[in-house]
């Protein structure tokens, strides 16, 4: 199949992390379970990336990552705040709630795919009584679900916020590199400084074959956190096969250049669209994906050509991957033209 903005997980994973998978097999055996050189390695990385000494885990995937790190943050009877489009909420067929052994959700519908200190506030003091699951976590997405992103002064504000309610923060960063790449903030201010507990520190949509790491900035969260893992299902043997391909990402900051040419391949489509008659902008890009509203008759003469993409009511989804060619994107966008001319 040629590329596709279907999804940033359409994409394969990227030279650098291939070669450091292939690299780990190459020191032969090696300490099982997460006990190899390779993973300690990665975890000092990840604590050198973050500027902090916090407790780091890989799991398979982002569903594992988030509803278990929402499950040690939360008893059976507490409530996660989080925004409708949460990826938590939509996309992981309840895991949150079984992984926490009952927990659920409340969500906000505020602009721009964001929670806000308002919404929040709003959501935990509509009731205080004892038969309403009582309010634990603030769950936010860094970029969003719709291409936007959290400002620093954004985050201080709902860590301020979490503090004040006695609430944690969970951070489920699947597309963190590129908030990062785009608020050209580092991941520190981002995250732990601004009241951030624990987050998911994305590297799938970034150019690994899997795994997502886990990090515990406030490390009381992250008390038997491993066997919570293991119950799950998601500790690796191999781990270092998981672990080591973070080196491909993390040395000389190659994940930061795949997230900046994802984000800049976003707005070179969105620039060359969006004034064109036909198509309507739904959020401005600040991350890798873009949303637009197109007719119905556009939106086929799309899937007659061969494209594949996402349609919500947040619009049509166009997700462009760390690997994907200036020539893709202005295909797509010639098409577009000329099915909207
Ligand atoms: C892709 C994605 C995830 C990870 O999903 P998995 O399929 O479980 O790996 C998590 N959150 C968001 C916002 C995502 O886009």
């Amino acid at each position: 199949m040629g590329q596709q903005f279907t999804s940033d997980n359409t994409a394969g994973m990227c030279p650098q992390a291939l070669a450091a998978f292939v690299e780990a097999n190459l020191t032969g055996h090696e300490d099982a379970y997460g006990e190899d050189t390779w993973t300690a390695k990665v975890c000092d990385r990840i604590r050198d990336v973050f500027e902090c000494d916090a407790e780091v885990f890989f799991v398979f995937n982002g569903t594992a990552a988030n509803s278990l790190i929402l499950a040690a943050m939360c008893q059976s009877y507490h409530s996660v705040i989080c925004h409708q489009m949460a990826h938590v909420d939509n996309d992981e067929c309840g895991a949150p709630g079984f992984f926490s052994g009952g927990s659920t959700l409340l969500v906000s519908n505020d602009p721009l795919g964001k929670l806000t200190p308002k919404a929040i506030e709003d959501l935990v003091t509509q009731r205080h009584d004892i038969h309403y699951p009582k309010p634990k976590v603030i769950s936010l997405t860094q970029a969003t679900e719709c291409g936007t992103v959290y400002s620093v002064n954004e985050l201080q504000a709902i860590g301020k916020t979490a503090r004040r309610l006695g609430l944690h923060v969970h951070m489920d960063g699947a597309r963190f590199a590129n908030a990062v790449v785009s608020l050209n903030a580092t991941p520190a201010d981002l995250t732990w400084r601004a009241g951030i507990d624990a987050m998911v520190f994305g590297g799938t949509k970034n150019g690994l074959p899997m795994g997502e790491a886990v990090v515990f900035f406030n490390k009381d969260l992250a008390t038997d956190f491993a066997y919570r893992l293991k119950q799950a299902g998601q500790l690796a043997s191999k781990m270092r096969f998981i672990s080591a391909p973070w080196l491909g990402l993390l040395d000389n900051d190659v994940w930061l250049e795949n997230a900046r040419h994802a984000n800049a391949m976003a707005k070179r489509l969105h620039v060359r669209v969006k004034d064109l008659k036909g198509v309507k902008v739904m959020f401005q890009p600040q991350a890798n994906g873009v949303f637009l509203g197109l007719d119905h008759a556009v939106q086929d003469g799309l899937r007659a050509r061969g494209w594949v993409f996402l349609v919500s009511e947040r619009g049509c989804r166009f997700m462009c991957s760390w690997d994907v060619l200036e020539e893709t994107v202005d295909k797509l966008c010639r098409d577009i033209e000329v099915l909207c001319a």
